[in-house]
Order: C-alpha cells, then sequence, then structure tokens
C-alpha cells in the first residue's frame, strides 16, 4: 500500500455539535467535538450512559444530522448529498453493528448476510456466495440456514459484524457490539472485530463500556462533557 494510501483519512468530525430539540425541551449532547480516524485504524469510545456516543456514531455514519459541525465520510460530506446518495454513501462506506443484532427474524444467517448486497442490486447468487464467504470467515459457516432466534447471542453478533462487512466498507461503526454478550462471549467477538481490522484493513470505531476491550484498541477515547479526550 502506498504511503498516501495508508494514512488516508476515512472519517472526521470537526467541532460537531449535537442538541435535541424537541418542543420546549432542548438536550445539548455533543458540544463542539472533533474526531479524525485513518484507514485501518481501530478507535474505541468509552464514556457514561447517555454521554452521547450513540449519538456521535449516528452523526458519524449520517443516520442523524447534527446541529453544527462538519463530517466527512472519506473526503465527502454527507450532508451536502441528497437523502438517495447519502444512503449510497453509507452502504459503499460503512457498516454498522449495534448491541441488539438487527438481523431480520424470518430471514437465513445467509439471508441477512446478503442483504446490504441486495439493496444494491447486486445479483442474488453472487450476494448469497459473499454472504457464505463472510459466514465462514467469522465462524459460522455451520448456520448459514439457521434464522436469528436459532443462534446464540455471541452467534447472532457474529452475523451482524459478517452483514457489516459483506459490501467491503472502509469503516465499521459498532455501537455496544458485546453489550449483551457474557464476559468469554464478548471477548471472542471482540477479538473478531480485530482480526477481521488486521486481515481486511476495515477501520472500527467501537463504543464499548469495558476498559479491558476498549485497551485492545489502536486509539482510545472517552466521552465526556460533549467532548473526546484521548486516554
Ligand atoms: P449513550 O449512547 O452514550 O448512552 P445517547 O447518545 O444515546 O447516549 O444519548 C445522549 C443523550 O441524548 C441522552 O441524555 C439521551 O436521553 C438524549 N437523547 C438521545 N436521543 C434523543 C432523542 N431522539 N431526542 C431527545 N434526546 C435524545
Ligand atoms: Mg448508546
Amino acid at each position: 500500500m502506498s504511503e498516501t494510501a495508508m494514512n488516508r483519512t476515512i472519517l472526521s468530525a470537526q467541532n460537531l455539535v449535537k442538541h435535541y430539540r424537541g418542543g420546549k425541551l432542548e438536550t445539548p449532547v455533543l458540544e463542539g467535538l472533533d474526531f479524525h480516524l485513518e484507514a485501518g485504524d481501530t478507535a474505541a469510545i468509552v464514556g457514561a450512559s447517555g454521554s452521547g456516543k450513540s449519538t456521535l456514531l449516528h452523526c458519524l455514519g449520517a443516520l442523524d444530522t447534527p446541529t453544527s459541525g462538519r463530517v466527512r465520510i472519506g473526503d465527502v460530506d454527507p450532508f451536502a448529498l441528497n437523502e438517495a446518495k447519502r444512503g449510497v454513501l453509507r452502504n459503499r462506506q460503512l457498516g454498522f453493528v449495534y448491541q441488539f443484532h438487527h438481523l431480520l427474524p424470518e430471514f437465513s444467517a445467509e439471508e441477512n448476510v446478503a442483504m446490504p448486497l441486495l439493496i444494491r442490486r447486486e445479483p442474488k447468487a453472487q450476494a448469497l456466495a459473499a454472504a457464505r464467504a463472510m459466514l465462514e470467515r467469522v465462524g459460522l459457516g455451520h448456520r448459514l440456514h439457521h434464522k436469528p432466534g436459532e443462534l446464540s447471542g455471541g452467534e447472532r453478533q457474529r452475523a451482524a459484524i459478517a452483514r457489516a462487512l459483506v459490501n467491503q466498507p472502509a469503516c465499521v461503526l459498532a455501537d455496544e457490539p458485546t453489550g449483551n454478550l457474557d464476559r468469554g462471549t464478548a471477548e471472542s467477538v471482540f477479538a473478531l472485530m480485530l482480526e477481521l481490522n488486521r486481515e481486511l484493513r476495515t477501520s472500527f470505531v467501537i463504543v464499548t463500556h469495558d476498559p479491558l476491550l476498549a485497551q485492545r484498541c489502536q486509539h482510545r477515547y472517552q466521552l465526556a462533557d460533549g467532548r473526546l479526550s484521548e486516554l
């Protein structure tokens, strides 16, 4: 990889402000936050419940509009695009993993993982083949036809990680991906994400409550009072 490719900024925020407004209520959450992630890097974000970690990931992932400030996915301002183009950018550049897997209950693991490719209209056979390969990579080659309800908690998160990675995004945003798992399972799911980071060079931003897991990321930040500080 060339020097410039290695040092490419994949995700950044500058002076990011997010206040929620509902009627007369105004909730300030992000207060001029800066964030910067290079291609291939891993960043952990820790912070108290309610400190704005999910809000930050939603703004970085262009799922929610900041009140002010600048977000860049690669070198693109997602909020300068219309909704449809923003969706395409998200689909191609980003993958999302949540605390609760958000797999579709009526579809098999294979179909769930193929979904991002089907959404971008890849041929079904090709999408399913890519899904199988990714499920095998996360250790679920023997669970292709299981539905989410037939998988364990750890298996569901592995499937959710496979779904996030199947379109080969530059960066995965993971919001407490191990928050609902027991210690040992959380360890192995976290280790899987770091392995995938090393192998595929996908960047990861991982929100976690667990300081021991956070320590394994290259960059560690604490979110408090609407800003990030390095740990
Ligand atoms: P965390 O993920 O760190 O627990 P969140 O980003 O979910 O924190 O929430 C940060 C703060 O913003 C909380 O006080 C929460 O109540 C508030 N909040 C989150 N979403 C909304 C919303 N849609 N409308 C109003 N307030 C919200
Ligand atoms: Mg949250």
